[in-house]
């Protein structure tokens, strides 16, 4: 199914495709214009996605289209980066932009002159104060701001300074430009937002062209409007942005007029989901990287292995309201494990090896077995797997003093291996600590493929295992929350991260056809979990992370107080 497919079935799911909807239907747009307007100052993450869906999703459903484009309107944080890797995101995603990509710094002359507009009409001034004395008298939620003694400036004497702002006159913070509407508004955007301040900075695009750039605020809204955007999708933090945006639109001649709407934003369990915090576990060493598989960022879900699919799934499943919630991230894991079960092979490796000696299998003998490679999917065929007279398994699969419910290994005990023979535990080696190191096994050549021998004697585990003579050595990464905390602490959120966030196992052991693809495509562990090859791999000491376990390990774990 097509990214389109996916998309059309989520029509009319939700208010914004309503109002979409509504709004084609009465005439008030004969098409739907979106965009989707990061700023280039940090990777994009889950969060991100659910805009990203949104967006593209509206315009793709009603025939539309949607924009990327950078709102670059602060130079000293964005960086060419950021911006390939949110461009690489957007298309791993499955979404394209085509001819539509556009940037705020694109808009700087025209902001420029529409500034110019608003002081020639008595609307914006210039003022002197320091940052310090402009937040002193911006008031609060419950008193009036007051007026700057700079505020009833002559529109020449506005335009000239506003001039020499741009000539670079002046130093950074000596003087802004701001819009004049009213000190005592009810709503603090309103108290005379700054529109422009001096910033010698060199920008990603424009280079040192400008020394004053627009404040986001002010960019926003008109860079909407020239795209001829339609609907101005956003999450709430902007709702009470959307009086100054309006107060833009209707004092300046733009060329169409947006409308914004505003959506919850994606809060989801144990993950901190804003860039700054995410921007301070990269720079402070806590991850390795932007793509660390740890991350919420896409760059780091791709590597941890979750396809784009699963991504849209989620979304689509947590859907589109307007009050703030938190989504349990083993929602997510959900969808991640719904897509893997259908597209991933199934492969056998263990994890944490534990040696088995079958004594009655000749020395030196080793045979080809056949073993399928989806169980519900006939058209992924089937491999041969070798099996010889030593192999690996699990090492928790054997328990010497078992409870009678442990049905896996255990002194006595007969068990299928897959694909292969019905076992049975003779002995448990130990080394001079008393440590279990190998066991001695015996196996039933009528059991040949797994199958029931011909008295049709039952076992109760079927388990996975390697030959030891031709696994190839791995390291596997296990991933846990990064954060301990259901609820982490966005303003100190170094105490909440959860010291067991990656596990390696540097001893894994994997079937050949494993370490033989170089395929980044997820596959299943048998009864262990989705896991994809790494980056870090190297030839002959491949490395694999697990995408997601088979079921939810993590919330029984902390439930029991193992966190
Ligand atoms: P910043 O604090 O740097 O502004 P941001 O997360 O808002 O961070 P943007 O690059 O401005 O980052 O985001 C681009 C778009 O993604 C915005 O329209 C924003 O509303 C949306 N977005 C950001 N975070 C989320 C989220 N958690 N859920 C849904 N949408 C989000
Ligand atoms: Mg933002």
């Amino acid at each position: 199914m097509t990214v389109t497919d996916t998309a059309a079935r989520e029509a009319g799911q939700d208010f914004i495709r309503d109002i979409v909807e509504a709004d084609l239907a009465a005439g008030r747009h004969s098409t739907v214009i979106t965009r989707f307007p990061p700023e280039p100052n940090g990777y994009l993450h889950i969060g991100h996605a659910k805009s990203i869906c949104l967006n593209f999703g509206v315009a793709q459903e009603f025939g539309g289209r949607c924009n990327l484009r950078f709102d670059d309107t602060n130079p000293t944080k964005e960086e060419q980066e950021y911006i390939d890797a949110i461009e690489r995101d957007v298309r791993w995603l499955g979404f394209d932009w085509g001819e539509h990509l556009y940037h705020a710094s694109d808009y700087f002359e025209q902001l420029y002159a529409w500034a110019e507009h608003l002081i020639r009409a008595g609307k914006a001034y210039i003022d002197d104060q320091s940052q310090d004395e402009i937040r002193a008298n911006r008031g609060t939620l419950t008193e009036p701001g007051k007026n700057s003694p700079y505020r009833d400036r002559t529109a020449e004497e506005n335009l000239d300074l506003f001039h020499r702002m741009r000539a670079g006159e002046f130093a950074n913070g000596a003087r802004v430009l701001r819009a004049k509407i009213d000190m005592g508004s009810g709503n603090i955007n309103l108290r005379d937002p700054v529109l422009y301040r001096i910033l010698h900075a060199t920008h990603p695009r424009t280079g040192t062209q400008w020394c004053i750039y627009p404040s986001y605020d002010y960019a926003h809204g008109q860079s909407d409007a020239i795209e001829g955007v339609t609907h101005s999708i956003c999450t709430l933090e902007f709702e009470d942005h959307r009086p100054l945006y309006d107060w833009f639109l209707e004092n300046l001649p733009v060329p169409s007029r947006p409308r914004q709407y505003e959506f919850a934003r994606l809060n989801m369990s144990h993950t901190v989901l804003s860039k700054r915090v995410l921007t301070e576990l990269v720079r402070g060493g806590h991850v390795s990287g932007w793509d660390d598989p740890r991350m919420p960022t896409l760059a780091g879900l791709r590597r941890r292995g979750v396809p784009p699919e699963a991504i849209r799934d989620f979304v689509k499943r947590i859907g589109v309201a307007k009050a703030n919630s938190v989504v349990d991230a083993a929602m997510f894991d959900f969808s991640v494990r719904e897509v893997l079960n259908r597209t991933a092979q199934r492969r056998m490796a263990v994890l944490r090896p534990l040696r088995i000696v079958i004594e009655n299998y000749p020395e030196g003998q080793t045979e080809e077995l056949d073993a399928v490679n989806h169980p519900d999917d006939a058209s992924a065929g089937s491999r041969k797997i070798r099996f010889s007279r030593e192999i690996y398994v699990e090492r928790d699969d054997f328990m010497e003093n078992a409870p009678k419910k442990f049905y896996r290994l255990t002194l006595g005990k007969e068990v299928r291996l897959r694909y292969a023979y019905f076992v049975t535990c003779r002995e448990a080696v130990k080394n001079a600590a008393g440590e279990v190191v190998a066991l001695r096994c015996t196996y039933d050549p009528a059991t040949r493929g797994g199958n029931t021998p011909p008295d049709g004697r039952k076992v109760q585990a079927t388990l996975h295992w390697v030959s030891a003579a031709d696994s190839v050595p791995a390291e596997v990464r296990l991933y846990n929350p990064l954060f301990a905390r259901p609820d982490p602490n966005a303003g100190d959120f170094a105490a909440d991260l959860n010291s067991n966030s990656l596990e390696v196992l540097p001893d894994a052991r994997l079937e050949p056809a494993l370490a033989a693809s170089n395929s980044l495509d997820s596959v299943q562990f048998e009864r262990q979990g989705y896991f994809c090859r790494d980056v870090d791999s190297m030839p002959g000491r491949p490395v694999f992370n697990r995408t997601v376990g088979l079921r939810d390990t993590w919330a029984k774990a902390s439930a029991g107080g193992k966190t």
